[in-house]
């Protein structure tokens, strides 16, 4: 049986060494996902670190479309970390590499290992904007309603989009 590809995206954050090298080498790797397409990518931003410390964040957003399981991709996800040389010494501590699952197709999930779409998501505007920037403009986050009025809910948060990533 072939699996169905589902439209999936994925965050990416980092702000700890050269972060740019960084997010570009982890959408190198999502390309070479097995059974997964890399379809777009947004701009690099950047952001203050929040409930955080330490050096600002790059972030971006990317869309797979993917055979993988959510559970399957997550791990991916969590290899391609590793190689980036991410240490989790505390709770949102300053990292090299951090990839979440966003959203698998309109899938709503939840395990010990793995909630879908991610628990934060609709709070952050360094998801939501470079998000939005891919994303279909009706997008519908499963529980938590349009993406156009989220945006709206945190538009305080100061985000700056880079010219050249
Ligand atoms: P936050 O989750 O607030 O963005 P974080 O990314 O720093 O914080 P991590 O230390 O990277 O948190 O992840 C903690 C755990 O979250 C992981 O071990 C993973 O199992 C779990 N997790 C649950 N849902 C997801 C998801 N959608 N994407 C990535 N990890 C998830
Ligand atoms: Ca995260
Ligand atoms: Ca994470």
């Amino acid at each position: 049986m072939t699996a169905v590809p589902v439209l999936a995206y994925v965050g990416l954050g980092a702000n700890l060494g050269d972060t740019a090298a960084a997010l570009k080498a982890a959408l190198q790797a999502l390309r070479e996902l097995p059974g997964t397409q890399l379809l777009r990518t947004s701009s690099f931003y950047r952001t203050a670190p929040i409930d955080s410390h330490g050096p600002d964040y790059l972030n971006a957003v990317a869309a797979v479309q993917t055979t993988l399981t959510p559970d399957g991709l997550l791990a991916h996800l969590q290899r391609i970390e590793q190689a980036g040389g991410r240490e989790r010494p505390y709770r949102n501590a300053p990292r090299t590499l951090d990839l979440d699952l966003l959203l698998y197709g309109e899938a709503r999930l939840a395990s010990s290992a793995l909630t879908v779409p991610h628990p934060r998501l609709h709070e952050r505007a360094f998801v939501l904007v470079p998000l939005a920037e891919i994303a279909p403009a009706g997008l519908v986050i499963p529980g938590h309603g349009a993406l156009q009025n989220l945006l709206t809910l945190v538009a305080d948060q100061a985000i700056h989009k880079l010219e050249t990533p």
